[in-house]
């Protein structure tokens, strides 16, 4: 990954755990790529989502090799190793403050999210500090953007929450769950993921039990 942002103008990041990333991840990133305008999205796959049981997470690598393939043929993202490299848990704030180090002081980072995980945003650690760090871009499907993030507003308080910003994609109900449950009882992935994540996560039998 590149190591100097300072002359960029505005830099998406998705973070998740990406076990497996699928098509849901990259077209919200792609759309939302093109609606505000980004220079990159890059991809930072946790190491240790901190809401997530370790033993129930295929192992960081694989995650990462993964996103490396799904992200190889649009020039526009690129993946980071930030919380692979990082001992602990994986704390969206910490990972936006080390990126903010990177990069210019004019540049706009806005971290991208399903709206899903909004929700407990409040319960994130240090939200207010991440709130002033980036903008947050809360994708959902078109009529549940709104419905969620107004649910925080009584938590965050109205100059917070004028910096998360809904938009809607079109609805895609896919995910990595989902994925993993089809790969185990046997029910195609095909265009749920990219191809090379589909061949990958056979040659490597991943998900099968
Ligand atoms: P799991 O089913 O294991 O929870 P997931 O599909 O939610 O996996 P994550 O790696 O947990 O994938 O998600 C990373 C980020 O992508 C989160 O912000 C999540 O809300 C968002 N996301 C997940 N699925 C979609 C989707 N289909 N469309 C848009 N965003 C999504
Ligand atoms: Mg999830």
């Amino acid at each position: 990954m590149r190591e100097d942002w300072k002359a960029l103008h505005a830099i998406g990041v998705m973070g998740g755990t990406f076990d497996p990333i699928h098509n849901g991840h990259l077209f919200a990133a792609e759309a939302v790529r093109q609606g505000f305008g980004l220079d990159v999205v890059i991809f930072i796959p946790a190491a240790r989502p901190p809401h997530k049981n370790a033993s129930e997470v295929s192992d960081p690598e694989t995650r990462y090799v993964m996103v490396e393939l799904a992200t190889a043929d649009n020039p526009y993202f690129v993946v980071s190793r930030i919380e692979l490299d990082r001992p602990g848990p994986s704390h969206t704030v910490d990972t936006i403050a080390a990126l903010k180090e990177n990069t210019g002081p004019d540049t706009d980072i806005y971290f991208i999210t399903g709206a899903d995980a909004m929700q407990d945003l409040y319960k994130w650690k240090d939200h207010d500090t991440l709130l002033l760090l980036c903008k947050i871009v809360a994708v959902a499907r078109p009529g549940y953007s709104l419905k969620v993030t107004e649910s925080l507003r009584s938590h965050l308080g109205d100059a917070l929450w004028a910096r998360i910003y809904p938009f809607e994609v079109p609805a895609l109900a896919i995910s990595s769950s989902e994925i993993r449950e089809r790969v185990r009882t046997g029910k195609s992935i095909k265009y749920l993921v990219p191809p090379t994540v589909e061949h990958y996560i056979r040659k490597v039998g991943l998900y099968v039990k």
